[in-house]
C-alpha cells in the first residue's frame, strides 16, 4: 500500500468504538527509511503508535547483512535496482533511522537478535509483539521471551496474518503462549493480550481493564462444570482458554452485539 493509499484509508475508517488505526511500514528490508521516517512521525503527530515486522527469520538478516540469500532470490525484483543492504543486524539498521526517539516502534516477532540488540531494545523502549500461533507454525525455535522480560521489554501478544497462522483467534495465542511457555501462567499472558498492550497502545491516555471510564469491551463465557472452581484464579483462567466453547456474549463499548456481526470491524454494534 502507498502513502497516499494508506492516508485515503485513515480518512475513509476513522477511528471508532469498533477499529483504531495505528501504522506499519512492513520491515527493514522492505521499508525505505524515509517511509519509516513518515510512518513514525505521522504516527507521533497523531498520537498513535507504529510497528515494524522485524528479525522474524535468520534468511532477513542474512539479506540485511549481506545482499543475498534465499531472501533475495524469493523477493526477486520486488526489492528494485537501487536496493543495497544496509549490512547492520536488524535492530541497528533500524537505530540508525531518525524516527522520532519519542515515539519507539511496537517490533512485530524480533525472533532473533544478538545480545547486543536486546539491550538497544531497552534502551530505545520499544514493545515487542510475539505471535505464538505464526511461531508454531513456521516450527521455530523457543521465543526469547526471558531476553525481553528480564530487560523490563514489555511483550504483547498478536495474530500475524493468515499467510503464517491456521487462525485468528487471540485466546488460542494466549493458549499456545502458556503451551510454549508454561512459567508465564495464564493470568500474565492474558494480560500480555488485552490489558498491558491497549496500555501500551494508548500511551496510558486512556483507562483501560475493569476501570470507571474504560471502554466497557468484554467476552462473556459461559465455563460448564466451574462451580468447584471458586479458588484460584490460574484454574479458572486455564478453563477459559481451554474450552471448546465459543464465547456466549461479546460486548461492544458496553453494548451487546448479535453473534453474527461480531467480526464486522466497520459496522456499529
Ligand atoms: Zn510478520
Amino acid at each position: 500500500m502507498s502513502w497516499r493509499a494508506a492516508r485515503r484509508s485513515w480518512s475513509e475508517h476513522p477511528d471508532s468504538d469498533r477499529l483504531i488505526a495505528h501504522v506499519s511500514p512492513h520491515a527493514p528490508y522492505s521499508a525505505h527509511p524515509r517511509l519509516i521516517v513518515k510512518a513514525a512521525k505521522w504516527a507521533y503527530r497523531h498520537g498513535k503508535r507504529w510497528g515494524i515486522h522485524l528479525a522474524e527469520t535468520v534468511e532477513e538478516l542474512d539479506l540485511l547483512a549481506t545482499g543475498g540469500g534465499p531472501m533475495r532470490d524469493f523477493l526477486g525484483d520486488f526489492l528494485g535496482r537501487n536496493w543495497r543492504p544496509s549490512r547492520l543486524v536488524a535492530l541497528e539498521h533500524l537505530a540508525q533511522i531518525s524516527w522520532p526517539r519519542a515515539c519507539p516502534p511496537l517490533l512485530f516477532h524480533a525472533n532473533h537478535l544478538t545480545a547486543r540488540e536486546f539491550d538497544l531494545a531497552a534502551r530505545l523502549g520499544v514493545a515487542v509483539v510475539h505471535c505464538p500461533g505464526s511461531h508454531r507454525y513456521y516450527g521455530r525455535t523457543t521465543f526469547p521471551l526471558a531476553e525481553f522480560l528480564s530487560r523490563g521489554i514489555p511483550v504483547f501478544l498478536g495474530t500475524d496474518s493468515l499467510a503464517s497462522n491456521q487462525r485468528l483467534d487471540m485466546r488460542r495465542e494466549v493458549r499456545l503462549l502458556v503451551e510454549m511457555h508454561p512459567e508465564v501462567g495464564c493470568e500474565a499472558a492474558l494480560r500480555m493480550a488485552g490489558r498491558d498492550a491497549a496500555a501500551w497502545l494508548s500511551g496510558a491516555a486512556a483507562p483501560v481493564g475493569l476501570t470507571p471510564g474504560a471502554p466497557a469491551d468484554l467476552w462473556w463465557w459461559r465455563l460448564p462444570q466451574s462451580r468447584g472452581l471458586a479458588g484460584p484464579t490460574e484454574a479458572l483462567l486455564e478453563r477459559l482458554l481451554s474450552t471448546s466453547e465459543a464465547s456466549s456474549e461479546v460486548w461492544i463499548a458496553g453494548q451487546a452485539v448479535p453473534a453474527r456481526r461480531n467480526l464486522n470491524l466497520y459496522s456499529s454494534p
